[in-house]
């Protein structure tokens, strides 16, 4: 994307498992190079994926042409860990890095590791690697589900900005009032970096409602109850989830938001059916 008033597209995938989900996110990278991405991310840690998972998702993303980023996340990592993550990545030329807290897994408890939240992260790595990574952090125009109060999230936001973020993502939602709503609260405390809407393709009824339940997004009931008249009518949900997802996008393009971020899922049907029908 070439000027800062072009809305710049970014995507999110996750590592594979197996050959062949390492086919499926080559051929999903592949069709959606047509948005030409400003940058693609990879997913660490979520759903039992590792470390070597993320930086070889990034290198085959990498040599497929796309400036990709790996998610980092502190949980259960000491600063020698993160630094030795950050220092490989530096090697390879990568050049940005999503800075997360993670989760631990559910019911494990466990080490939480030397850095507590994601502010400390962005500290960290401006302090080991100054401004080698551009460094996107995460947002929640809902609410962190573990947080006390909004205002309370907001200023856990807004301090991991100041430590140093470029930009931020939010997680996904399906309404724009949330998200404006957010924009306005966090620019009134001084936050000027780039808050790109996070967005969810509806394709899948049961998965949809298992991760808005564990992320806190919440699912609008008339989607919930169209979702749930359509049944296994995959063809149904997947022409209404479009078109949703379609209005939702354009609504926060032409409200100001400075990019969407796709939750690819490593699929690239549903968020290229939205960009096709968005009006950019
Ligand atoms: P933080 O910003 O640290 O916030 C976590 C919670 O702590 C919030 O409730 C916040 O209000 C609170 N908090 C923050 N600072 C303080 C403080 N100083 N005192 C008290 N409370 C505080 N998870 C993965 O495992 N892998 C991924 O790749 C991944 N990618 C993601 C990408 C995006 C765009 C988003 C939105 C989420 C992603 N997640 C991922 C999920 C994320 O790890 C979880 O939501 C996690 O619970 C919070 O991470 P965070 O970086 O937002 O944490």
């Amino acid at each position: 994307m070439s000027d800062s008033t072009t809305p710049a597209f970014s995507l999110e995938f996750f590592p594979p498992r197996d050959l062949a989900g390492q086919e499926r996110l080559v051929r999903a990278a592949k069709q959606m190079l047509a948005i030409q991405p400003k940058y693609v991310s990879v997913t660490f840690g979520a759903g039992g994926s590792t470390r070597a998972g993320t930086a070889d998702a990034v290198r085959t993303l990498r040599n497929l042409g796309c400036d990709a980023a790996p998610h980092l996340s502190c949980v259960g990592a000491s600063r020698q860990d993160l630094r030795d993550i950050l220092q490989a990545y530096k090697n390879e030329g990568v050049r940005r890095v999503v800075a997360l807290r993670g989760d631990l897994p559910s019911g494990m408890g466990g080490d939480a590791g030397e850095l507590r939240y994601a502010n400390e992260l962005v500290s960290f790595i401006r302090e080991e690697t100054g401004d080698w990574f551009h460094i996107e952090v995460a947002a929640y125009p809902e609410m962190h589900p573990q947080a006390s109060s909004p205002s309370a999230d907001l200023d856990h936001f807004v301090a991991k900005v100041n430590a140093g973020a470029d930009a931020a993502i939010t997680q996904y939602f399906f309404n724009a009032d949330a998200y404006f709503d957010f924009v306005d609260r966090a620019q009134a405390k001084g936050v000027r970096v780039p808050i790109v809407p996070g967005i969810m393709p509806i394709t899948n009824h049961t998965q949809l409602l298992r991760f808005s339940e564990m992320c806190g997004a919440e699912v609008p009931r008339w989607i919930r109850l169209r979702l749930a008249e359509f049944g296994d009518d995959k063809a149904s949900i997947r022409a209404f989830g479009v078109d949703v997802v379609t209005e939702l996008c354009q609504n926060l393009l032409d409200n100001g938001a400075p990019g969407l971020h796709f939750y690819t899922l490593n699929h690239a049907d549903a968020p290229l059916a939205v960009w096709k029908e968005l009006a950019v």
